[in-house]
């Protein structure tokens, strides 16, 4: 398996540090707000990496933190007159909601920046220790930047370079840095905000030591994977690096992955140009199974433009695949009971070189495009050589070569309203049974058991008619 590796701009052929096990992080929101499509494309992205892994047999320990203390939710906090944890608390519900509806996994871990405060403050302590930082005279800390001679490393900038610029960006304020390149990694608090103790002032943490010491936590001080979107090259992992291997002494992640940017219609998303849209937005209008479809059609690394027509053509494609299925399974349940057939065996050949197109696809760094476009040859091949008298085992084994590739990119291609259906009428007739039996009590429960699956029943002189809140 190749993967292009942002620190030496090629693409590297994938060792795991330990046989067998990936160790992988991937930054996460900052939960302020709904979560916007830009911010979908990484989480789509890279559990689509976590599941080829795991299909190819990896054990992956996959983290990814929701940054829940930050100026953004500090903000809206007070605009809202309610405290920062409310709306962090708020935007990681929505937010894990709206993974679920892409089929985006949980990950192994989903760290709380809030919640691992100490170990940020024992990481920053030792980098002090070791000369790496500096406290100022009112608390703040900062990296020394200059003192880590690889910083750039991973952005590829020179030192000289940044220097020029910062020098031009510097601010007021900041003079108590030793260079205007020093970066905040403990700032003190202000009125109103959340605020934690250190043996520098009562304050909080910069964001990129809350990565640093969250990837340490959970996966080592040497991980295989640290993905996220090409924003956070530079200064966010850019400025992880310098902090995990100051503190560790040793490298950090092995690959670099970073997704391209995702725009609409052409231009830069953004809130000021009016053409930013949430998930949930999006979900009104379409499934996101269609925006995940969407999202993988292109290579993670090509910027991605997001328009009507191009979701309209995704949503015709995907179609596609699913009537396929259907025809499958309406074929599956007249299948013959017979053998396959020497002509079917042969056949079957066919199938396999379409799982190993799609391989081939993944293993060289994850261009999901030419597996979507494998996927289609399958389905092409499934709607010409099924027929009503194919036999049961060679449907079977087309069939779930589809389900299995398109599960691998996380698209559902099965319905999974007919199960749902299914149990619902069982449990409206247990629920008639009980009536009869006069056990109200029963049937209240299944009523109740309903509802919680979504569903709300009607009792009518035509008999029970049930639907969808
Ligand atoms: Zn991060």
């Amino acid at each position: 398996m190749r993967l292009y590796n942002t620190l030496s701009k090629q693409k590297e052929e994938f060792v795991p540090i330990e046989e067998g096990k990936v160790r992988m992080y991937v930054c996460g929101p900052t939960v302020y707000n709904l979560i916007h499509i830009g911010n979908a494309r990484p989480m789509i992205v890279f559990d689509t990496v976590r599941r080829y892994m795991e299909y190819k047999g990896y054990e992956v320990n996959y983290v990814s933190n929701f940054t829940d203390v930050d100026d953004k939710i500090i903000a809206k906090a007070n605009e809202e007159g309610v405290s920062a944890e409310e709306i962090s608390q708020r935007y990681i519900e929505e937010c894990k909601k709206d993974m679920a509806a892409m089929n985006v996994r949980p990950a192994t871990v989903h760290p709380l920046a809030t919640q691992e405060i100490s170990g940020m403050v024992e990481m920053i302590q030792e980098l002090i220790e070791k000369g790496y930082a500096y406290a100022a005279a009112d608390g703040t800390v900062y990296f020394r930047v200059k003192k880590f001679k690889e910083y750039g490393k991973l952005s590829h900038k020179n030192l000289e370079d940044l220097q020029s610029g910062f020098r031009a960006l510097q601010v007021s304020g900041e003079d108590q840095k030793e260079d205007p390149m020093d970066f905040v990694l403990w700032k003190p608090k202000k009125e109103g905000e959340p605020s934690w103790p250190s043996p520098w002032c009562d304050g909080r943490p910069g964001w990129h030591i809350e990565c640093s010491e969250m990837a340490k936590k959970y996966l080592g001080e040497e991980i295989d994977i640290h993905a996220g979107g090409e924003d956070l090259v530079f200064p966010h992992h850019e400025n992880e690096i310098a902090q995990s291997e100051c503190c560790n002494g040793k490298p950090f992640a092995r690959y670099w992955l970073h997704n391209a940017f995702l725009n609409i219609d052409n231009k830069k998303m953004s809130k000021s140009l009016g053409n930013f849209f949430t998930v949930r937005e999006i979900a009104d209008s379409y499934d996101l199974q269609v925006l995940r479809f969407f999202m993988l059609s292109a290579h993670y690394r090509s910027q991605l433009n997001f328009s009507r027509e191009l979701m309209e053509a995704s949503g015709n494609a995907y179609e596609r695949i699913l009537n396929a299925v259907d025809n499958m399974k309406y074929f599956q349940k007249k299948a013959a009971a017979k053998e396959l057939s020497a002509q079917e065996k042969e056949k079957l050949e066919e199938v396999r070189g379409y799982i190993k197109k799609f391989e081939e696809a993944m293993e060289d760094d994850f261009n999901t495009a030419d597996a979507i476009a494998a996927i289609f040859e399958l389905v092409k091949f499934a709607n010409t050589n099924l027929q009503e008298d194919s036999s049961r085992p060679f449907i079977d084994e087309v069939l779930n070569t589809v389900v299995k590739l398109c599960d691998i990119l996380g698209l559902k291609v099965e319905k999974e309203e007919e199960t749902l259906d299914a149990e619902v009428e069982k449990l409206i007739a247990q629920r008639q049974e009980a009536r009869k039996a006069k056990d109200f009590a029963k049937a209240d429960a299944i009523r109740d058991q309903l509802l919680e699956m979504g569903i709300e029943l009607k009792d009518t002189r035509e008999g029970v008619k049930w639907k969808r809140v």
